[in-house]
């Protein structure tokens, strides 16, 4: 049912990706008017699903828009009430141009918004990576007051690309805008891995790591943990930051608990997956196999320095300012990969049956 009068126009950045594409869907149930940026409008494998989402024939526009091109921003932005800055570079395994990408495009959106008055508030998504890497007390509990040391050694150019542009961004709102321009409110949110049904059909980082355990990609998996969000949660949290000035200058832990270690993933699909016949891992690699298998292989490499790493963070921020009752985990895994391979991303096996979930409640009070 419709929230919204109908005439508050949303900019969503990056609107064909895995997050996005749900911020625009629950904007559009929401009832407003929605306009999204891409890359190139012709790109019919990115745009097909936009244009297939509830409502989208009726409220959802899109526009181009590259976070390198600083003249693209501004007739983005214009005459938007609120804007969810949502695209940043994400490959799976990234190098050092993703900090200035993210860095300068972010300055991009902001400088734009400074100068189209109508904006009221943005909502940035930033990363539980701009909160806690490179600290050598690594498994205490993190919240919101703890950032990504970025001079750290141990610190990968995805982390630091996201922590450099969140921090950009605060010292945009509060050194950067001139008395005459426009005082947007900034609110960021750092969310952990991202998990849930996916509505588009290209491969970001989320969906590839959920594809490896499901598509005989890892014979054995690392000892690494992960602290999960369902990805409908996420994009509630945008939504509801957007217009709640409670949390107007505040940065926000956006994830689930508990955290899971791969080899619990693997228990949790192999659970639901198995019998219909997707093989998946049931060993843990030795670290000192891993240590040598990255001598050849960046992304083993990039992994190494997490390695049985206990990963833990605090969410009562966001359950106390956001309301946030967040999915469990474990539904929010299979529901993501019945969605994968409804939409052949992953095979449909002789055994495949489509999923029976929809009776159930989505929120476990995690
Ligand atoms: P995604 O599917 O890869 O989406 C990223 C979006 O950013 C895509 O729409 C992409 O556009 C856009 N983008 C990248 N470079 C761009 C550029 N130069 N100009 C314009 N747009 C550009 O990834 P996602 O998982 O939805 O991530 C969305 C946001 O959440 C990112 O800011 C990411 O850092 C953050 N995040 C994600 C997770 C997670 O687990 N997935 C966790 C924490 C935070 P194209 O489609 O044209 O490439």
């Amino acid at each position: 049912m419709s929230r919204n009068n109908g005439q508050t126009r949303v900019l969503v950045t990056g609107a064909s990706g895995y997050l996005a594409t749900h911020c625009v869907q629950q904007l559009l149930d929401d009832g407003y008017l929605v306009r999204g940026t891409v890359r190139n409008l012709s790109n019919t494998k990115k745009i097909k699903p936009l244009h297939e989402l509830r409502h989208a024939k009726e409220r959802l526009e899109l526009v181009e828009a590259d976070l390198t091109q600083p003249e693209t921003w501004p007739n983005a932005v214009a005459n938007c009430d609120y804007v969810l800055h949502v695209a940043s570079p994400f490959p799976v395994v990234a190098d050092d141009s993703v900090v200035k990408i993210a860095v300068d495009g972010t300055l991009n959106v902001l400088k734009a918004c400074a100068k189209a008055s109508s904006v009221k508030k943005i909502v940035l998504t930033s990363s539980c990576a701009s909160v806690n890497e490179g600290h050598d007390d690594e498994n205490r509990i993190f919240n919101e007051d703890d950032w990504t040391d970025v001079n750290s050694p141990k610190v990968l150019p995805y982390s630091k690309s996201k922590t450099e542009a969140e921090k950009a961004a605060w010292d945009f709102v509060e050194n950067g805008i001139t008395v005459d321009e426009n005082h947007f409110k900034l609110t960021c949110l750092n969310p952990t891995l991202i998990v849930g049904p996916v509505l588009m059909d290209t491969q970001g980082t989320s969906i590839t790591v959920v594809r490896r355990f499901m598509n005989n990609e890892m014979p054995a998996v690392p000892a690494l943990q992960l602290a999960l969000v369902d990805v409908r949660d996420v994009a509630k949290a945008h939504i509801s930051a957007m217009t709640n000035p409670k949390t107007d200058g505040q940065r926000i832990l956006v994830t689930a608990q508990p955290s899971y270690w791969f080899l619990d993933i693997s228990k949790i699909l192999a659970k639901e997956f198995r019998h219909q016949g997707y093989w998946l891992p049931k060993f843990q690699v030795p670290y000192p196999i891993l240590w040598v298998y990255s001598i050849f292989d960046s992304q083993a490499k990039q992994i190494l320095e997490r390695v049985n790493r206990k990963i833990r963070f605090d969410n009562s921020k966001a359950k106390e300012l956001l309301n946030m009752e967040f999915t469990n985990p474990e539904r929010s895994l299979i529901e993501m990969v019945y969605s994968m391979i409804e939409r052949g991303i992953l095979p449909k096996k002789s055994g495949y049956k489509p999923a029976q979930l929809d009776k159930e409640p989505h929120n476990s009070h995690l």
